[in-house]
């Protein structure tokens, strides 16, 4: 476990979702079917499937539910991954390359299901994702994609430059794609809503209950904490960018890097109607990826890059604040109130990772940064696995858990790509 930052506690989610339930920690001695680490989306939503399908399992976290990014990230329901469909059918094949898409692409429409049918109150909406470009050569992928999506026979349409200020409000973007079936959430809620259903629906969670452990005694497996254990058929670990060497080689696999948010006070008048008027979501396509929405309280929330450390206030974040003045000059005058930061798990391939690295023993990791409509997508699949199905039948191929070159050396090498995006942006390259 990282012995660092409490970001979240600083976090507007938090502020605005109060205190919530604390989870008591797990005491004494447990067994159940499944045991999962981790209780963010991937843990909670799984958790959540099973327990309603009548497995028994404990969600086993080292703070609280949603302490990690699942609780402090952008709020956006993304459809889809980095790679387009027709790519990720070549990848893999087309019955798994398919299964993949539909769950990537439907994940936000799983989601927004999900949140209807446990009547979790978390400000969910649908206004759809705008992926904007500025330059040249974004424009001419970013058409390309539309072209490709709509052979799919998705929901998407081209915005020119002016439908794009129309919907943004500002004028910096030559094009955009706008997917109807993006959205957003207040994320905070959303994971607190999931684990207050999985534990009416049976589960245990257990707060404040680091796992230091995971030991294999005569079939089944014993994940230990300060003060109790749990022994389960089948293990989840769910750690994603707070992973720790619970397993060996697992945290050295992706690259923790920081995404930074930064959030205005609550916007009004004419402010809050010039930007975003089409409440969409977005994120700009580029090697540098900046991301901004208008949350139902009509502040202005603008993620990106930032330091590679823990931070709990927006004048740390200049770049952000900086840029979101150019974009809309009225801002010159707004209060930037929050400000804070997470880890997101960046994988070599920028796929998630499935990793099945001992009998009855799985790992989902890997979001990329796309993980809100994802992880709570893969809740259903993750159940079937861990109630015994097939691996074959899950969306994503095991892996083998392979530790990156270099990982000791990862807080320079993303200064460097980071540096190395931002001038390829700059070149429209
Ligand atoms: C600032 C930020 C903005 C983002 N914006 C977006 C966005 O707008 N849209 C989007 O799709 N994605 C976004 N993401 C990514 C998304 O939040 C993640 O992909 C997703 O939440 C991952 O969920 P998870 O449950 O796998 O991991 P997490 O939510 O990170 O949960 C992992 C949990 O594991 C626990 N843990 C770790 N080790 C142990 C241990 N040994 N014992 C017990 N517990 C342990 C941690 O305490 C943590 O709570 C963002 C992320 C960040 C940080």
């Amino acid at each position: 476990m990282h012995d660092d930052e409490d970001a979240s506690l600083s976090s507007l989610y938090r502020e605005a979702a109060g205190r919530g339930a604390d989870f008591s920690a797990l005491d004494g001695k447990h067994e159940v079917e499944v045991a999962i680490v981790g209780g963010g989306l991937t843990g909670l939503s799984a958790a959540f499937h099973l327990a309603e399908a009548g497995t028994s399992v404990a969600v086993v976290e080292a703070r609280q539910p949603g302490w990690g990014a699942s609780g402090r990230n952008g709020g956006q329901l993304n459809p889809g991954l980095k790679f387009d469909p027709d790519a990720l059918e070549a990848m893999f094949g087309p019955e798994r390359g398919r299964a993949l898409v539909d769950l990537a692409w439907l994940g936000p429409d799983f989601t927004l299901s999900l949140i209807r049918r446990l009547g979790i109150d978390c400000d969910a909406r649908q206004n759809g994702t705008i992926r904007a470009a500025s330059h040249g050569r974004a424009v001419d992928i970013l058409k390309h994609t539309v072209e490709k999506w709509q052979h799919y026979g998705m929901p998407v349409r081209l915005l020119d430059a002016s439908a794009t200020t129309a919907a943004t409000g500002t004028d910096r973007y030559r094009a955009a794609m706008l997917d109807l079936r993006g959205g957003d959430v207040s994320p905070l809620k959303l994971v607190r809503g999931l684990a207050a259903a999985a534990s009416s629906a049976g589960a245990a969670i257990y707060g404040d209950s680091e796992v230091k452990s995971l030991t294999d005694r005569s079939g089944s497996w014993v994940l230990e904490t300060s003060r109790g254990s749990v022994a389960a058929k089948r293990v989840l670990i769910a750690t994603n960018g707070y992973t720790d060497d619970l397993w060996p080689g697992l945290r050295r696999s992706v690259i923790p890097v920081f995404s930074a948010i930064a959030a205005t006070e609550p916007l009004g008048g004419r402010q809050a109607s010039q930007i975003m008027p089409s409440r969409s979501v977005l994120y700009e396509s580029g090697n540098i990826t900046v991301y901004y929405r208008m949350d139902a309280q009509n502040r202005l929330l603008i993620g990106g890059r930032g330091p590679m450390r823990p931070l709990f206030s927006a004048d740390l974040l200049p770049n952000l604040t900086g840029y979101a003045k150019r974009l809309w000059p009225s801002l010159s005058q707004a209060t930037w109130t929050h400000g804070w930061n997470g880890r997101v798990a960046m994988t070599g391939d920028h796929l998630p990772h499935l990793h099945n690295p001992a009998e009855g023993v799985f790992a989902l990791l890997g979001y990329n940064g796309r993980g809100v409509a994802l992880s709570t997508a893969l809740g259903p699949h993750l159940a079937k696995l861990l109630q015994g199905g097939a691996v074959k039948d899950f969306p994503l191929a095991v892996s083998p858990v392979e530790p990156i070159a270099f990982h000791r050396f990862w807080p320079i090498g993303a200064k460097v790509a980071i540096w190395h995006g931002r001038m390829k942006d700059r070149l429209g390259i």
